[in-house]
């Protein structure tokens, strides 16, 4: 049968290979390093963890990230199941003893007997044969060169520029409104695509203030900050003036505040919807390098977003990933050419765990079909699932940024609302119909 190729033998490629394999498909799993460096990187071993050295929450009833942990290790996650064995005390978190945990993954997969490692970077998008790039966010920039040439340079991004992504249910819609600037849109739901939160002068002068003196993170070292005009962080947009934001995304022209139509907003804040189902808003032309702590004490002050949650704050890294909603189908195959998978990092989630959850759908995708195996589409309603329909569907393509696992991204479930005890019942059901989901789709792979 066809061998599989792999590229990255990072958190993704290390994955997708395992499973592949387990499989029973050859794989050849190519890796540039140590021969070509990235700047985050520090060693020639497969998984490295290039900074936190945490999976974050093993919690698999309250949080969407445990629920990946478990869904993982209920498939034979190589990433996970070895995580577990170098595991760190770190209370309800995965802290990993990072260099023994990269020399075991390294072991394993030189061991496995389907599989070969090849020490080479790869330059191009091959024409035939099985391939899943998994190069992540430092891939090469011959390789990342010609993934523009296949995409479009509008495609493939080399930085991301993430805004705070609120849960919509945490906006207090007594303060804030629904609205387009100027009404505009076709339809109802076009005019009404925005939700608005307004300030007031001296609101608007303490969140300039607030944002000024912040906590914020540096660039690593190599990692170069360009900025493009369209994508300033807020506090350096605050930087320049004091007026400066409320020119920009924070204009108060074209919107009437429905709870007090006389009184005209000195600044408002947008959110934007950020995904089909409309449970997630990102708050518009906010991304930022301030730290998180200091990004949630800043945010709240936002009138509206008092008691907001957020799915995720925002941050500038470099950061190499393709616009995946257009780009590939809902079995990670890039359209124009179906032969070439993506998987991890670059797909557009963010994370270790997102990263080799990806791997382990790519890997087992690629060789179901290698070797002519039916694969049920994976349920929408697991972690797993959840992820891969955000990215290949789910997602504003427009305005497609990187996404952690969320319970945000999952389909509401009916009759459980309001409240902390609320909450809790909520992402327990979540997570029992996400287990049972995923045992069923495991189950019909045999
Ligand atoms: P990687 O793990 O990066 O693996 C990709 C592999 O592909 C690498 O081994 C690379 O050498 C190889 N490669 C690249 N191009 C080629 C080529 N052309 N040919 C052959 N091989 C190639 N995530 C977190 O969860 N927590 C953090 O604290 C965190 N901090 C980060 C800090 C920095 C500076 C960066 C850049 C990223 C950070 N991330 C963090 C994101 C992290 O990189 C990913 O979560 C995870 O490593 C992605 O897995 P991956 O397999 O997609 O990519």
């Amino acid at each position: 049968t066809q061998e599989l190729h792999i590229v990255g033998g990072g958190m993704a490629g290390s994955e997708a290979a395992w499973q592949a394999a387990n499989m029973g498909v050859q794989v050849v799993l190519h890796e540039m390093r140590p021969q070509v460096e990235t700047f985050a990187h520090r060693t020639g071993n497969l998984g490295e963890m290039v900074c936190s050295n945490s999976f974050r929450s093993d919690d698999d009833e309250q949080n969407a990230v445990g629920l990946l942990h478990w869904e993982m290790r209920a498939a034979g996650g190589l990433i996970i199941s070895t995580a577990h064995e170098h595991r760190l005390p770190a209370g309800g978190a995965l802290a990993v003893d990072r260099d023994p945990f990269a020399e075991s993954i390294t072991a394993k997969v030189t061991a496995h007997p389907n599989i070969r490692i090849s020490h080479e970077e790869i330059t191009t998008l091959p024409g035939d044969g099985q391939w899943i790039f998994a190069t992540g966010p430092l891939t090469s920039e011959a390789l990342g060169a010609a993934i523009q040439a296949e995409t479009g340079a509008d495609r493939l991004a080399f930085f991301d520029a993430i805004a705070p992504i609120v849960y919509a249910e945490t906006i207090d819609m007594d303060v804030a409104w629904l609205q387009s600037r100027y009404d505009k849109g076709e339809t109802e739901e076009e005019q009404k695509a925005y939700i608005n939160c307004p300030m007031t002068k001296d609101q608007y002068e303490s969140f300039i203030d607030a944002l000024l003196a912040a906590d914020k993170t540096e660039f690593h070292e190599g990692e170069t900050a360009k900025y493009f005009d369209g994508c300033l962080p807020i506090e350096v947009m605050a930087e320049r003036g004091r007026e400066t934001l409320r020119h920009g995304p924070m204009k108060p022209v074209g919107l009437t505040n429905p709870h007090s139509p006389e009184q005209k907003a000195y600044a408002v804040v947008q959110l934007r919807r950020d995904n089909a189902l409309g449970t997630l808003y990102n708050i518009v032309g906010f991304q930022t390098k301030m730290k998180y702590g200091a990004q949630t004490t800043v945010f709240k002050t936002i009138p509206g977003l008092e008691n907001a949650s957020f799915a995720r704050l925002g941050g500038i890294h470099r950061n190499t990933f393709i616009n995946s909603p257009t780009l590939l189908d809902d079995r990670m195959r890039l359209r124009s050419r179906p032969n070439v998978r993506f998987a991890g990092q670059v797909t557009g989630v963010e994370g270790y765990v997102e990263s080799a959850a990806m791997g382990l759908l790519a890997g087992r995708m690629a060789a179901a079909e290698i070797l002519g195996k039916d694969m049920p589409t994976v349920p929408q309603d697991t972690a797993h699932g959840a992820l891969i329909h955000h990215i290949t569907g789910g997602a504003e393509a427009k305005t497609f940024q990187p996404m952690n696992v969320n319970f945000g991204l999952f389909r509401p479930l009916e009759g459980l609302k309001g409240g902390r005890r609320g909450r809790k019942d909520r992402y327990k059901a979540y997570t029992d119909r996400a287990k049972s989901c995923w045992q069923d789709w495991l189950a019909a792979q045999g």
